[in-house]
């Protein structure tokens, strides 16, 4: 009887339930990153610039205003990237699964609310009411749900690299810190990704004990640090979260000589990668240039077609 499959699971799903009181315990630490951490994370902050300006150009028949695309921008460059790679023993074998995520609502909802902004050219409709803090209108389990249905603007999920969109705070351990009695840390990138892996324990696709190289584009925050103390106990997982820092507002001679110059250089470098790419796909020329080429193409198979058409009333004569 101890040895059926169902026994085995049971106790699998109790060692599961009481790990986080249990013995074991992993560490995570944050450490200030610097140098390739911006270079890592510079290819999912593009995917997430390509997601944005593709969600918007399906979303829109005419190109938006230029405030659309400066609103966007300003948001896309802003979010917080975030790559967990969470590598493991499988059959003797090294494994590691990269997670992809970053902060932020559903690209349908931070597309909506752009529209709706003041100089957003949105038709104010009965819905257009947004409190003075931009927060959201759409209930947490729909934009949660948009989130998960919005796959086909990111690059594909495959064994090694998966997109993290959020999942709902419900199913999960891994808890955001209220701060000032609002729960703005719920959409971080850090959680959303390690709840990501969380949820890839839980479904035994991922073994616990795990270890973490995780790169993250800003200073984590203290809701996220919980995070990510819950996730090594939690997962009983060790390894180590690099930070980049954000350059201070009053700038500093900075020689590159210290950890903390050389993080705040890595940072900046990145935004401005970011802000440049940003410009070049996400604004109102380049979907202007997307539509015409759409447009261009549609004629050319229109002409084919036509051709196609003569072609065959020719060889109709032909057979005469
Ligand atoms: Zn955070």
């Amino acid at each position: 009887m101890t040895n059926t499959p169902r026994y085995r699971a049971l106790i699998a799903s109790l060692a599961l339930t009481l790990a986080p009181m249990g013995a074991v315990a992993g560490t995570i630490t944050i450490e200030t990153g610097e140098g390739n951490v911006s270079a890592l994370l510079q290819r999912d902050a593009f995917a997430f610039t390509d997601a944005v300006s593709q969600a918007l150009f399906d979303a829109t028949n005419a190109a938006p205003t230029t405030q659309v695309y400066v609103t966007l921008r300003s948001k896309v460059q802003g979010a917080t990237i975030a790559r967990i790679e969470y590598t493991y023993e499988k059959n003797g074998k090294t494994i590691t699964r990269v997670y992809h995520g970053h902060s932020g609502h559903s690209l349908q909802t931070m597309i909506e609310k752009a529209l709706k902004r003041p100089g957003g050219g949105g038709s104010g409709s009965e819905s257009a009411t947004s409190d003075s803090s931009g927060g959201s209108d759409i209930a947490e389990a729909d934009d949660i749900a948009r989130d998960a249905s919005e796959g086909r603007f990111y690059p594909p999920d495959t064994e090694f690299d998966i997109r993290a969109p959020k999942l709902p705070s419900e199913s999960s351990a891994l808890e955001s810190i209220d701060i000032g009695g609002r729960d703005i840390h719920a959409w971080d990138a850090e959680l959303k990704t390690l709840r990501r892996i969380e949820a890839d324990i839980e479904r035994n696709i991922v073994p616990r004990g795990g270890r973490i190289t995780g790169y993250v584009s800003k200073t984590v925050c203290e809701s996220c640090r919980h995070a990510i103390e819950q996730f090594a106990k939690l997962a009983d997982a060790d390894g180590t979260v690099y930070e980049l820092i954000e350059p201070s507002p009053v700038p500093r001679a900075a020689d590159g000589r210290t950890l903390l110059q050389r993080s705040q250089a890595s940072s900046a470098e990145l935004l401005n990668l970011r802000k440049t790419y940003a410009k070049a796909t996400l604004s109102k020329d380049a979907h202007t240039r997307l539509r015409e080429g759409k447009t261009e193409r549609f004629r050319a198979v229109e002409a084919l077609e036509n051709e196609l058409k003569k072609g065959e009333v020719g060889g109709d004569k032909c057979l005469d």
